[in-house]
């Protein structure tokens, strides 16, 4: 089954993500990537930045710090609207998101519609509740060795305006002709009051983004250009099931109130459909923000009719841990082989962590162990993701390679030391064949 239990069970087997601070008994809301998750995460941000960024002539890359200077949070709306409605029970302490515990009621909600709808605590079973408090999500923290207001400094909630306070610099040095495009991979902080489903709800999560900057008149063009590049780019470079993704227009009533038109691209995970990316049209919002806090001018002028206005903006944010559990519970597949099951990572190749797995058929014999490392050693200077397993039995072996994703297992055998030949598996068909060592 293609549940998340099962796939959590298969993270941490293999080392792909373990609970953060495991060994003292975790810390809620964070996970740690372990060797193989290391490098699948790293495929899948490098993927993003070579399809959006390197390939492209009017991208440009953005690496902010990630304590920025409170104002940022101030003009940007943060320190005054980013919370949650926060509700606690007076029997048991305990704390929660009023909009998470009760059915038909919005972020907004007040105490009395709350109140009104009757909800019991989920930890105690009562019905005593205190007043609806706004919970303001960043992190707080202080900057320097003064601990008092005037230190307080953030963890940056969204990378985004790390790219929106450098689009001055970046036009001021580099000039670019719109449209162009501000892109960042990079840490951002939210502290989640209730952290849960796995990886998609953590208090630290990689955020990939780009703001790009368009004429106003050209949003529509652009809007439903980058659309379609994210499809592009999340079902043939991700391996995503098109079945999966569903566009989500999000209603006006729900937007950001500056947006003209927001799409969150859902994706089917296993405990239900969740937003996996954003893409929206910021009109000249936050760049407007930014020059009236800062007293700066934002206006771009154009090379050409010289005419003189404060850029556009189309915003495409996905979460770096929600696209790695996409990509993994669509690569997961239990099969059924003569009642024995088989559970394999159906990774896309250029996503999978190894590309070969080599060894030798018995690791006892050092004429095959001899002939296997001479393989492993020319595959690894031409793939580089090669690994190297000569523990238990073959079929053991096999097991642990579908478990991980690689797509193809070399075995070096007796004949080999004949033929030069190699025995070749497939991980999803699990088809051998014979091939010679020359043509690997
Ligand atoms: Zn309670």
């Amino acid at each position: 089954m293609n549940n998340l239990e099962n796939i959590v069970s298969l993270c941490k087997r293999r080392g792909f993500i373990f609970p953060g601070s495991d060994v003292y008994g975790g810390m809620a809301g964070t996970w740690d990537f372990g060797p193989l998750g290391v490098m699948l995460k790293r495929n899948i941000m490098n993927e993003w930045w070579k399809y959006f960024v390197d390939s492209r002539d009017n991208m440009y890359g953005i690496d902010a710090a990630i304590l920025m200077n409170p104002r940022t949070w101030v003009a940007s709306g943060h320190t005054a609207t980013f919370a949650d409605p926060l509700v606690e029970c007076k029997e048991c302490k305990s704390r929660f998101r009023a909009d998470k515990i009760a059915n038909g009621i919005s972020e907004s909600v007040t105490t009395e519609e709350f109140l009104a709808t009757h909800t019991k605590c989920p930890v105690c079973g009562k019905e005593n509740w205190g007043p609806i408090r706004k919970f303001n999500m960043m992190f707080k923290t202080h900057v320097g060795a003064v601990d008092d207001d005037t230190s307080v400094a953030y963890l940056r909630p969204e990378t985004a305006q790390g790219i929106f306070t450098n689009y001055k610099n970046v036009i001021d040095t580099i000039y670019p002709n719109l449209p162009f495009g501000l892109a960042q991979q990079g840490k951002a902080f939210r502290n989640e009051i209730s952290p849960r489903d796995f990886i998609l709800r953590d208090r630290e999560c990689g955020q990939m983004e780009i703001e790009y900057f368009i004429a106003p008149n050209a949003w529509e063009e652009n809007f439903e250009k980058l659309l379609s590049d994210n499809h592009y780019f999340l079902e043939e470079i991700m391996g995503l099931p098109k079945e999966k993704l569903h566009d989500y227009e999000v209603p006006e009533q729900d937007r950001a109130h500056y947006s003209k038109r927001t799409v969150d691209l859902m994706f089917d995970y296993p405990n239900g459909e969740e937003e996996l990316m954003g893409l929206a049209y910021r009109t000249d919002f936050d760049l407007q923000n930014i020059a009236r806090e800062s007293g700066k001018s934002m206006e771009y002028r154009d090379k050409v009719t010289n005419e003189t206005f404060v850029p556009h903006v189309i915003e495409p944010s996905i979460g770096v841990e929600r696209l790695f559990l996409a990509v993994l519970s669509s690569a997961y597949t239990e099969e059924d082989t003569d009642g024995d099951k088989r559970i394999v990572l159906k990774l896309p190749e250029n996503l999978a962590p190894y590309k070969f797995c080599v060894s030798p058929l018995l690791k006892n014999k050092p004429e095959l162990v001899a002939k296997a490392k001479e393989v492993y050693d020319q595959l690894r200077a031409k793939y580089t993701f090669v690994t190297w397993d000569d523990s238990g039995n073959i079929g053991k072996r096999y097991r642990k390679q579908d478990e991980i994703g690689t797509p193809k297992c070399i075995v070096i055998d007796f004949d080999t030391l004949e033929d030069d030949t190699v025995t070749v598996r497939d991980r999803d068909t699990t088809e051998q064949i014979r091939v010679s060592i020359a043509e690997l």
